[in-house]
């Protein structure tokens, strides 16, 4: 887990303080699937800056994850640029003003990012935007093998009792 010091920060109203920060990246649980973050520690740029209300935190970086596809299982990557803001207010008195990630005069930076990065995903993981997933019928991977099992044979009695309605 990356946190930030802010104690030794001393920055005056107006004040900025940049700077690259390694951060440790935690994996994700996702639909009861994981992804890892490949590396898990990527370098990210923090920028902090002193209001006369409060704090702005900036923080980007980028993760790339790994993990399985929502249709196909197969391993599927995602490349994010991850960009997050917070402000945390001098005065504690609302909530809403605090950011949740200070704590103690340290910024938790892996929470922080965590929180960022699941914000950035798309609705579906995929392998490719085109996967074609599995087939319903005999679970093969449809990209490997493009097929269908046809339309089931209709029960002739069936078939001839629906001929019988048409008449009617
Ligand atoms: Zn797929
Ligand atoms: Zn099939």
């Amino acid at each position: 887990m990356t946190t930030f010091n802010l104690r030794t920060l001393k920055l005056r109203s107006g004040e900025q303080f940049r700077d690259e920060q390694e951060i440790e990246l935690e994996p994700l649980e996702l639909g009861g699937q994981r992804y890892l973050p490949v590396p898990e520690t990527v370098p990210g740029e923090l920028a902090i800056t002193r209001a006369s209300t409060g704090t702005v935190f900036e923080l980007s970086f980028h993760v790339r994850l790994h993990g399985p596809c929502f249709r196909c299982l197969e391993d599927a990557v995602l490349d994010l640029p991850i960009s997050a803001r917070e402000y945390h207010a001098n005065v504690p008195e609302d909530d809403e003003l605090r950011t949740p990630y200070v704590e103690d005069d340290k910024l938790d930076l892996s929470a922080w990012a965590r929180d960022a990065l699941a914000l950035e995903l798309p609705d579906k993981i995929l392998c490719r935007a085109d996967c074609a997933g599995l087939c319903p019928v005999c679970g093969k991977n449809l990209n490997d093998e493009p097929h269908d099992h046809g339309e089931p044979e209709p029960d002739s009695r069936w078939a001839a009792l629906a001929e019988l309605k048409d008449r009617l």
